[in-house]
């Protein structure tokens, strides 16, 4: 597939960081690109088009680039996971393991109605941590979730099957070793 090609080579390789030994793969020179963000963000949405989504849940930070346009494709609202602490009216939090220690997602009480039929977007995808508690907390706020769709996968860090294994559709646009 040429456009696959055409979005990897965007994506920017940077070694050792933000640690020594890691390869972290930079998608700002692709977002930078109007070609390549064009590309990924129809092709992210494209095998959930003819489901029905009522909303896209973007994680943060970079999930909310990707799932604002996405969103907009798909003719649904957007809503923001983030961080701890981050978000303004009244939460539900979800701790997930770090390499080293823990950390908390959040998403406001409120911001699905019962039933509602969920897109989970982020960047990338490594261990899966991220998106599983993605996963836990849209349950816990009594979302569906129809797919999780990312622009890059680690195969080798396992992540898509984890999430995959709770009967969740996942798409991936590239993969890096
Ligand atoms: P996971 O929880 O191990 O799957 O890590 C995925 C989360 O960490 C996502 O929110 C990514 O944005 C971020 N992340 C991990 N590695 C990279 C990378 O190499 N480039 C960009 N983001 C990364």
């Amino acid at each position: 597939e040429v456009f696959v090609r055409g979005l990897k080579d965007l994506i920017r390789t940077i070694p050792d960081y933000p640690k020594p030994g890691i390869m972290f793969r930079d998608v700002t020179t692709l977002l930078g690109d109007a070609k390549g963000l064009k590309t990924a963000v129809a092709a992210m949405a494209e095998p959930f088009e003819g489901e029905r989504v009522d909303a896209v849940a973007g994680i943060e930070a970079r999930g909310f680039i990707l799932g604002g346009a996405i969103a907009d494709r798909l003719g649904c609202g957007f809503i923001p996971i983030r961080k701890k602490g981050k978000l303004p009216w009244k939460t539900i939090g979800q701790e997930y393991t770090l390499e080293y220690g823990v950390d908390v997602i959040e998403i406001h009480e409120d911001a699905l109605a019962p039933g509602q039929r969920v897109l989970i977007v982020d960047d990338l995808i490594a261990t899966g941590g991220t998106a599983d508690a993605a996963v836990k907390l849209l349950r816990r706020s009594k979302g569906e979730i129809v797919g999780a769709t990312f622009i890059i996968d680690l195969p080798e860090l396992g992540g898509l099957e984890l999430v995959k294994s709770h009967g969740i559709p996942c798409h991936a646009l590239v993969a890096f070793d």
